[in-house]
């Protein structure tokens, strides 16, 4: 459903993507990880449109990013959560919620209440509602910016470090809604460095370092056995 192929990006002189390819089916969850600065937001920031590349190609559910409106159609299909939340701060968690279905896919207000506490319910915060973000710890943040985006009715969620930001308890229960999420079959690419959630969950690793792919295998293989010292020297760093 996510289809990148030859994907080269720099900015001005440094060369941030080389040829980077990389299949994924419907349902599929991959999880990318490597170090600091080795291009892997500014992968999955291409795929949704929020960075551009320089050549290669990325089509999303046979929308191609370079068609006319190519962006505009990638992005009603996508959801992505940041490490650091971007909710809105003036508005209730209920409002962050019911804005997008209203204004972008046309819900009439009560239709857009119902869907944001039926999510709101599936992330265990529907005592939330009607607080404002900065009354929420940051795990109950996430929380809701996750919530946010699948009341778009997402067919892929993009996850750079979303809990990177977070106080070690409020980890695991965001971790938990992902898995959740992923145990009802949507396309996930996750970027993070939480292992324990890639054994879990990941169909597929994926390890990105100095803006190439430099391994992929199932989490089986690569936390056996990676094949690259790269990646063995990564792994040894963070397990
Ligand atoms: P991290 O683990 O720290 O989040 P990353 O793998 O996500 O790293 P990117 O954010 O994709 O890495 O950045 C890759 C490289 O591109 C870095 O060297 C970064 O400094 C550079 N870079 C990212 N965005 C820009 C930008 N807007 N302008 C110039 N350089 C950038
Ligand atoms: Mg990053």
């Amino acid at each position: 459903v996510i289809e990148i192929r030859s994907l080269n990006k720099s900015f001005g002189d440094f060369q941030v993507l080389t040829n980077v390819d990389l299949n994924v089916s419907l349902g599929e969850r991959i999880v990318i990880c490597g170090p600091s600065g080795s291009g892997k937001s500014t992968l999955i920031r291409c795929v949704n449109g929020l960075e551009q590349y320089d050549s290669g190609g990325i089509t999303v559910d046979g929308i191609s990013l370079s068609a006319p409106g190519g962006v505009d159609r990638v992005r009603a299909e996508v959801g992505m959560v940041f490490q650091q939340f971007n909710l809105f701060p003036h508005l209730t968690v209920i409002e962050n919620l019911t804005l997008g279905p209203m204004k972008a896919r046309g819900l009439s207000r009560k239709d857009a209440d119902a869907l944001a506490m039926e999510y709101l319910e599936r992330v265990k915060i529907p005592e939330q509602a009607q607080k404002r973000p900065r009354d929420l710890s940051g795990g109950q943040q996430q929380r809701v910016a996750i919530a946010r985006s699948l009341c778009m009715a997402p067919k892929i969620m993009l996850f750079d470090e979303p809990t990177s930001a977070l106080d070690p308890e409020m980890i695991s229960e965001v971790l938990d809604v992902m898995v959740e999420l992923a145990r009802d079959g949507m396309t996930m690419l996750v970027v993070t460095h939480e292992m324990g959630f890639a054994r879990k969950v990941a169909d597929r690793m994926v390890f990105m370092d100095g803006g190439e792919i430099v391994e992929t295998g199932t989490p089986a293989e690569v936390f056996e056995a990676p094949k690259t010292q790269r990646f063995k020297s990564f792994l040894d760093k963070i397990l």
